[in-house]
């Protein structure tokens, strides 16, 4: 009896706490919607997804509330914070209660799963919650593929939906510069055309089809809006020094032997990368960023860091220079000289510089915030150094691997195995952390890289439902997480996203 009580809310994330009721709250097409003035595009928003449209007028200001749906301010809750929300059902009014609008986002994200399409009825319930890491996010990858802006657009959806809020775009590549730079045109001329792209079953032979794209300046204040309707911080990530052989091909003198240089054809890592002891390099990335900077409004700025060989640095003169002029000890603590004078940039401007764990190689830049994949150490140091950290470990979070241990009825992927449980079981903080380090774990993060991900509906197998078990490793408490009752909830959540236009494995 009780089981088929709870069946009635099958909510994802899991809220923090919920007490169901008897009886139903039901939806008429004369139900009204009371909105707190400062939230009235939430108010708009929970209209759209109704089952059936309400007549626009029956949103009022929440003052004289009488039945309906009520969302409004709580004052300052410090047990909701800015993003928890109290949502009560019961048959006469449903009302969600949060410190900011973000929180009344989230309300809405739970009530819409608690809507009976076929009756237009709410079971009652009382539900108070909030997330347990600030840093709930996605990762795709545009330098290998591109993703139409529809399809951006859908995942923001389909990201409310799990109340997922950091959209990290990995915006420049070897394989393609997808960002448009009005001083730099040649980066999107030249740097965004391949000529050639491996083909999946075989990754050493090539396909001979020109690939090629970017997102035009408007396109990505279009994003960048949207997601922000949708709660969502957009954070762009600019590679640099390694992983930058697109914009060499378009500017050569950015490199340490001049090229000529070729936009990368194949996956992997590309050699050539930007000379560190190039003041043009400093002035052109200068110059790049302010028009990153006017673009996305985030805290955050990723400037990768990542896989950046170093032989090249070796044999080249101004890098030695640079390397004996600053007593540097060797190619490591160059890289790190790279990234500190690019974090004083960013940090002048009030921005905050977010990198790979390899900005912990030659030592980590003073205020960096360090994002760990190659595992949780690289997380686990910089906490210790007293550095913010996103966990996003290949063990965990590499939403491009194998979703089977049997890849023969899988598409072709990367690599690795990390089926649905695995992403599940993931813990963010690390049992090597104190109760003060932990506080540095921001939270944690699924990366697309798309190598072998050449479309929207590819793209939706691979990150759904692994990024519906991450949206619970972030938002819900560690020790109500059951790995059973996730699989039994998220048969009537997948649904969802098949209604919303989305792919997902087992679709
Ligand atoms: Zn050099």
């Amino acid at each position: 009896m009780k089981e088929n009580v709870l069946a009635r809310y099958h909510v994802i994330p899991l809220p923090v706490q919920l007490a169901p009721f008897d009886g139903v709250f039901t939806l008429t097409q004369s139900t009204r919607i009371f909105v707190w003035p400062e939230a009235r595009g939430v108010g708009e928003y929970l209209q759209e997804l109704l089952p059936f449209s309400l007549v626009s007028n029956h949103i009022h200001n929440d003052t004289i509330p009488a039945g309906g749906i009520l969302l409004t301010n709580t004052g300052a809750s410090t047990l909701l914070g800015s993003e928890g929300y109290h949502l009560s059902v019961s048959p006469a009014a449903v009302v969600v209660r949060a410190n900011q609008p973000a929180g009344l986002f989230y309300g809405v994200q739970t009530l819409r799963q608690l809507i009976r399409a076929d009756s237009g009825t709410i079971p009652a319930v009382e539900i108070v919650d909030r997330p347990r890491f600030p840093w709930r996010g996605i990762m795709l990858d545009v330098g290998r593929h591109l993703f139409p802006l529809k399809f951006i657009k859908r995942l923001f959806d389909v990201m409310a939906l799990h109340k997922l809020n950091i959209f990290h775009w990995h915006l420049t590549e070897d394989q393609g510069w997808r960002i448009e730079i009005k001083k730099y045109p040649k980066l999107t001329k030249i740097g965004s055309r391949r000529t050639a792209s491996p083909i999946p079953s075989d990754h050493e032979k090539l396909d001979e089809k020109p690939y090629q794209g970017y997102y035009a300046q408007d396109h990505i204040k279009e994003i960048v809006a949207y997601a922000a309707s949708r709660f969502i911080t957009v954070i762009p990530e600019i590679e640099m020094p390694g992983h930058s052989v697109a914009a060499l091909a378009s500017y050569p003198d950015l490199g340490c032997t001049g090229g000529p240089y070729k936009v990368r054809n194949y996956w992997g890592i590309e050699k050539d990368v930007f000379c560190a002891g190039s003041e043009q390099v400093f002035s052109f990335l200068k110059d790049v960023l302010d028009e990153v900077l006017s673009l996305f409004p985030s805290k955050f700025i990723h400037i990768g860091g990542d896989e950046c060989p170093k032989s090249l640095w070796e044999q080249c003169p101004k890098c030695q220079d640079t390397i004996l002029r600053n007593n540097l000890k060797d190619e490591h603590e160059l890289q790190s000289y790279f990234i500190r004078r690019i974090e004083a940039y960013l940090n002048a401007r009030g921005r905050r510089m977010i990198g790979w764990d390899e900005i912990l190689e030659g030592g980590l830049a003073p205020n960096a915030t360090v994002m760990s994949w190659r595992g949780m150490e690289g997380g686990i140091q910089a906490a210790h150094e007293g550095h913010d950290v996103v966990m996003t470990p290949t063990n965990h979070c590499y939403f491009d691997y194998y979703q089977s241990a049997d890849v023969s009825t899988e598409p072709p992927a990367i690599g690795g195995y990390l089926p649905l449980e695995t992403v599940y079981a993931f813990e963010p903080v690390p049992p090597e952390c104190t109760a003060g380090e932990a506080q540095h774990i921001l939270g944690a993060q699924g990366n697309l890289w798309t190598e072998y991900i050449p479309t929207p509906k590819q793209a939706g197998y691979m990150l759904f439902p692994r990024a519906t078990a991450l949206a619970e490793v972030v938002w819900s408490a560690v020790e109500k997480r059951n790995y059973p009752d996730f699989e039994q909830r998220l048969q009537a959540f997948l649904p969802l996203l098949k209604k919303m236009g989305m792919n997902y494995r087992g679709n």
